[in-house]
C-alpha cells in the first residue's frame, strides 16, 4: 500500500577532498593532492544505503542547479532512489571543503547552500510523497523548522526516525514524533547537556533520553554495536560484528537507514538495530560513505 520503504529528507553536499602534507594555518597556502569530488551529506548518505540494500528509497531533499547537483542526482539514481522530490536551485549545491592530513586528521568547512533552503513550505508540497512512505528519517543539515514540518506531516501509520547530526537542542514536539531517536555518543551528550555529563555511560544516556520524550532511543557504541530503549522494552544492547576497520565514514547514515527500512518491515526495535549493525560493521572495512554501503547479499554474507 505504500510506495516506497523509506524516504530520506536531508542534505546533499558535494565532498570536496583534497590531500595535504600539513593543514594550513591562518594566512598560510599549502599545495595539496588533485582534488577527489564525492557525493555526500546525511541524507543523500541515507538514501543510497537505504536503496542499495533493495529498500523502495525516495529522496526529498534541495540541490543548486549546478554540476555537483547534477553529480548528486546521478549517485542517487545509480543506486536506484526516486529523485522526483528532489528539488533544484535557490543557492548552489552545499559542499564540504575537506583537507585531510597524512595522519588522517582533517578540516571542514560546511557551505550548507541549497540545503539551507528546503522549507517547510516545500515539505507541505511534498505532502503526498510523506503519505506514501513507510518510514520517514530526517537529520540535523537541514533548517530545524523543515524537520519539525516534516515530523508534523506524517502519514497517519508512517514512522519517522531521527538522527540529530549535527546536534542542537530538540523541541519537544519533535522529540515525541521520534520512534526512535537515533544518537551516537556525541549526539547523546549534547541533546542531555549537564544531565549527560553527570550520567555513568549509555544506558544512563538512553534512560535519559527516553525520558525527553522519543516512542524509543538507539545510542550507537562503535566497535561495541548499539543500545536500544523503548518503555516496554527497557534497555538493551546489540551487539557488533568484528571486523577490521579502515574508514568509519558513513558507518552512522549507513546504520541508520538500514535501522529505518528493517522497521518498516515489521522487524522489532531489536532485530532492526542488529541488522543495522551488520551493515555499519560491513561500511567501515571499506574507504569512503557511499562507496562504502553494501547490498543485501553482502550483509548475508558477512560472518558473525
Ligand atoms: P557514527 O558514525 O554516527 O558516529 P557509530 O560510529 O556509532 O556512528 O557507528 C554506527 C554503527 O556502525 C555502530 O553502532 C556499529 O553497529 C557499526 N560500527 C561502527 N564502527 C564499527 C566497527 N569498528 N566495527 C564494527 N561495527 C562498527
Amino acid at each position: 500500500m505504500y510506495d516506497y520503504d523509506l524516504l530520506v529528507v536531508g542534505s546533499a553536499n558535494a565532498d570536496l577532498v583534497i590531500g595535504v602534507e600539513r593543514r594550513p594555518a591562518a594566512g598560510e597556502t599549502v599545495l595539496g593532492s588533485d582534488l577527489a569530488v564525492h557525493p555526500g551529506g546525511k541524507g543523500a548518505n541515507q538514501a543510497v544505503a537505504a536503496a542499495r540494500l533493495g529498500a523502495r528509497t525516495a529522496l526529498l531533499a534541495r540541490v543548486g542547479d549546478d554540476a555537483h547537483g547534477r553529480l548528486l542526482l546521478d549517485s542517487q539514481r545509480a543506486a536506484g532512489v526516486d529523485t522526483a522530490g528532489v528539488l533544484t536551485g535557490g543557492a548552489p549545491t552545499g559542499v564540504a571543503l575537506i583537507t585531510v592530513d597524512p595522519s588522517g586528521d582533517n578540516s571542514i568547512v560546511v557551505s550548507p547552500g541549497a540545503n539551507g533552503r528546503l522549507t517547510p513550505a516545500d515539505v507541505r508540497a511534498a505532502s503526498g510523497l510523506l503519505h506514501a512512505s513507510r518510514v520517514v528519517s530526517a537529520q540535523l543539515e537541514i533548517p530545524l523548522e523543515t524537520v519539525v514540518a516534516v515530523a508534523a506531516g506524517l502519514g497517519p501509520d508512517s514512522r519517522f526516525v531521527l538522527n540529530p547530526s549535527p546536534p542542537r537542542p530538540l523541541p519537544a514536539v519533535l522529540l515525541a514524533a521520534c520512534d526512535p531517536l537515533i544518537v551516537n555518543e556525541h549526539e547523546a551528550k549534547v541533546l542531555l547537556g549537564e544531565a549527560g555529563g553527570a550520567a555513568s555511560g549509555p544506558e544512563d544516556w538512553a534512560r535519559l533520553l527516553l525520558a525527553k520524550g522519543p516512542r524509543s532511543v538507539v545510542v550507537t557504541l562503535g566497535a561495541e554495536g548499539a543500545l536500544v530503549a523503548s518503555a516496554d522494552g527497557g534497555v538493551q544492547h546489540v551487539d557488533s560484528v568484528k571486523v577490521d576497520a579502515v574508514d568509519t565514514t558513513g558507518a552512522g547514515d549507513s546504520f541508520t537507514a538500514a535501522l529505518a527500512w528493517r522497521l518498516g518491515t515489521g522487524a522489532s526495535l531489536a532485530e532492526a538495530a542488529a541488522y543495522a549493525a551488520r551493515v555499519g560493521a560491513v561500511s567501515v572495512t571499506r574507504r569512503g560513505a557511499q562507496e562504502s554501503f553494501p547490498t543485501a547479499e553482502e550483509v548475508d554474507a558477512l560472518g558473525g
